[in-house]
Parts: structure tokens; C-alpha cells; sequence
């Protein structure tokens, strides 16, 4: 598997140009199976000036690795080890008074320096963030914690639930929720510095959730979920043909025999497979790019290997490379095809093909050339 570096820098530029405040680059998943030290590296020196993760985990293996950049961690269990985070200078996002509770207490007497955190509102995904009925309890507690110099409230959060449909008229409801969660928190005596609410499809199609921050993931490894702009895909799967073999019309090929040939032809077999997070629903629909052409992948797609059908007198060879899964640019299919084959998200491919076993995985990664354009 390969990581085009450059390509994620460049998405990067084409986000941070659409916005005037900060951008934080989320690299949860692995970096969206991408990895997420070299995304989060290439996006720091490509317009990103935050990071953000889910687990606190994640936020330690970026300090672990010598990232110093601002980290935001939003979504962990109430036991969570928040003192490591704390001690490690990551910023945490509070859902609840309990949470707030936890964290204030990792973050000592008063004497040692307060807990960051951001409050986070659920603006409308019914999913994590703190309910609307909690906010204004949430909020006040947070400014009693922040009396107490235990925690400091840099930040307040929410996120669209209708952001991939493009623009701003389906993001409503949600700007209008965050505006009042921010005019309670105010009340409250709070001054959140970091205000932030719009992730890929917002950044690109919905300027007024900008806010101060956007936090973009989707979009620094090319996907743009609102289908609005063209970004490019940075990752490159390939696998080496382990064997090629001539079989007559009516060979049954794989499990079940789901295909059979209508004719005589060639058939390779690929070491590559669903365990490698090649999606098995695309079975009967997906392709490979092999020699120089396309050709369809036949009968079942199998945990480790898949068989193509080159058609008779193909020139192809043991030990030639196909490209499973391609940027665009060379002819191959590309994890939005995948995606499309198998009915699922290219979020789904992206990280599937991400957390492979080693074996496939082993990325290489190619190095930006940092041109400031
Ligand atoms: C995943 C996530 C993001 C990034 O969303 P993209 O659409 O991938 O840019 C931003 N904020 C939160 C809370 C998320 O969970």
C-alpha cells in the first residue's frame, strides 16, 4: 500500500484556503487508514495548525511521536486516564458534568496547570455531545470548575448532522443550535476562545459554520463528502500476480462457484483479499488494472486472494503488479469505485484497507515537496 503525501498536502491547501480561522486536521482511524503521524505531519506543514482525534490513545501516540501541535481528543469513557492527557498537554472535550468531574479531578488540587477542554454540544446527531437539556448545567459547572482553576473552557464544539448534503440551507438547524449553546455558555460567564463546528463537506459548501476552527478528515485524504470539489485520493493498493493459468469454458472459479467461464481464458490469482479490507460485496462488479487495462475480478472475493479473468492469449505474467485500488490517475479503480461496487462509503474502504494485516499493509509513504502554493 502506498500514501501519496503530496496529495494529502495539497487537499490540505485547497481546505485551509476556504477558511480564515484555524484548521485542525483529524486523524483519528488510523489517519483514516492512511497513518495518522504522516497525515497529521503533512497537514501541520500544509495549512493545519490543530490536530483532532476520538481516543485519548490517538492524541498520545501523536505526542508520542513528537507532534507538539495543539490535539483534541473528543470522545472517551468518563474512566479514561484524562491525567495522562492532561500531563501531555491534550485538549479534551467534556459531553457531560460527569466527564467534567473526572477531568477536573486528573487535573489535581489547583496548583498544577488546569485542564484545556472544550464543551461539546450535540447539535443535532442525537449521538455524542452533550443533550441540550445538559448544556446549561454543563456550562455552569464548567465555569465553577474553571473558579476553581482545575480546568479552562478554550473551546466549544458541535457537529452537523446534514453537512454532506451540500450548502448551507441543510445545516440550519445545527448553526442555529451551536449560536445558542455558544449564547449560554456566555451567560455563564464563559469565553470559549476555539469555536468550532463544520468538518470536510461544511468547510467546503457552508462558510457561516466556520466559526474559528474547522476540523477537517474526509477531506485531507480526498474525500469530499458533500461531492463539491475535487480532491485527490492518496492511496495506492497493489499485489503481485502469484499465478496465471489457462482454464476452459465451464471452469467454476472460487467458493460456490459464483462465476463460471463462458469461454476459454486466463485467469491470475491475486494475494490480496477482505481481510486486507477489499470489501466482499463488491463481488461480481469490481476490477483491477492489470497490463495496462481493466479486467474483471471473478466469482467470490475470497479473505486473502481474489482471481481475475484476463481473457485467452493475455500476456500478463506471474509476478506482474496490478493496482487493486488506485489515486485516479493511471486507469485504475479507485476507492470511491470500490466504494460504489460494494454499496458502502469510501470512508468504509479507506480505513478497512488501513488496518490490513502488516502483510499488505506496510506502507510506503512518499515525500512532499512543501511548495507553498
Ligand atoms: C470525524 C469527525 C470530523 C471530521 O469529519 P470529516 O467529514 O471526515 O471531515 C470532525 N468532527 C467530528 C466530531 C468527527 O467525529
Amino acid at each position: 500500500m502506498r500514501v501519496d503525501l503530496d496529495s494529502v498536502a495539497a487537499n490540505c491547501r485547497v481546505l485551509a484556503a476556504q477558511v480564515r480561522g484555524d484548521l485542525m486536521a483529524v486523524v483519528k482511524a488510523d489517519g483514516f487508514g492512511h497513518g495518522a503521524v504522516d497525515v497529521a505531519r503533512t497537514a501541520l506543514a500544509s495549512g493545519a495548525t490543530w490536530l483532532g482525534v476520538t481516543a485519548l490513545s490517538e492524541a498520545l501516540t501523536l505526542r508520542d511521536a513528537g507532534l507538539r501541535a495543539p490535539v483534541l481528543s473528543w470522545l472517551n469513557p468518563v474512566g479514561a486516564d484524562f491525567g495522562a492527557g492532561v500531563r501531555a498537554g491534550v485538549d479534551l472535550a467534556v459531553p457531560s458534568v460527569a466527564h467534567l468531574a473526572a477531568v477536573a479531578g486528573a487535573a489535581g488540587d489547583g496548583r498544577s496547570a488546569p485542564a484545556r477542554v472544550h464543551l461539546h454540544l450535540d447539535t443535532g446527531l442525537a449521538r455524542d455531545g452533550a443533550a441540550p437539556e445538559e448544556w446549561p448545567a454543563l456550562c455552569r459547572a464548567a465555569r465553577s470548575a474553571e473558579l476553581d482553576g482545575r480546568v479552562q473552557v478554550v473551546g466549544v464544539m458541535g457537529h452537523l448532522a446534514l453537512a454532506d448534503l451540500g450548502g448551507p440551507a441543510p445545516n440550519a438547524a445545527g448553526r442555529a443550535a451551536f449560536d445558542h449553546g455558544l449564547d449560554v455558555a456566555r451567560a455563564a460567564g464563559l469565553r470559549p476562545r476555539h469555536r468550532h463546528l463544520a468538518a470536510t463537506a461544511a468547510t467546503l459548501t457552508d462558510p457561516a459554520a466556520h466559526h474559528t476552527m474547522v476540523r477537517v478528515g474526509a477531506g485531507l485524504v480526498g474525500i469530499d463528502p458533500s461531492g463539491s470539489t475535487a480532491l485527490h485520493p492518496a492511496l495506492t493498493l497493489t499485489a503481485p500476480v502469484v499465478s496465471v493459468r489457462q482454464v476452459p469454458a465451464g471452469t467454476g472459479v472460487g467458493y460456490g462457484h459464483a462465476w463460471t467461464s463462458s469461454r476459454a481464458t486466463t485467469l491470475a490469482l491475486l494475494p490480496v483479499g477482505y481481510a486486507d479490507g477489499l470489501p466482499r460485496a463488491a463481488t461480481g462488479r469490481s476490477e483491477v488494472l492489470l497490463g495496462g487495462r481493466r479486467h474483471p475480478v471473478v466469482g467470490r472475493i475470497s479473505m486473502d486472494q481474489l482471481v481475475v479473468d484476463l481473457g485467452p492469449g493475455s500476456p500478463v505474467r506471474p509476478g506482474d503488479t496490478a493496482t487493486v485500488v488506485g489515486t485516479g490517475d493511471d486507469g485504475a479503480p479507485t476507492a470511491a469505485e470500490w466504494a460504489r461496487w460494494a454499496q458502502a462509503l469510501e470512508h468504509e474502504v479507506v480505513t478497512g484497507l488501513g488496518s490490513a494485516p502488516p502483510r499488505v499493509r506496510r506502507r510506503v509513504t512518499t515525500h512532499p515537496t512543501w511548495s507553498p502554493s
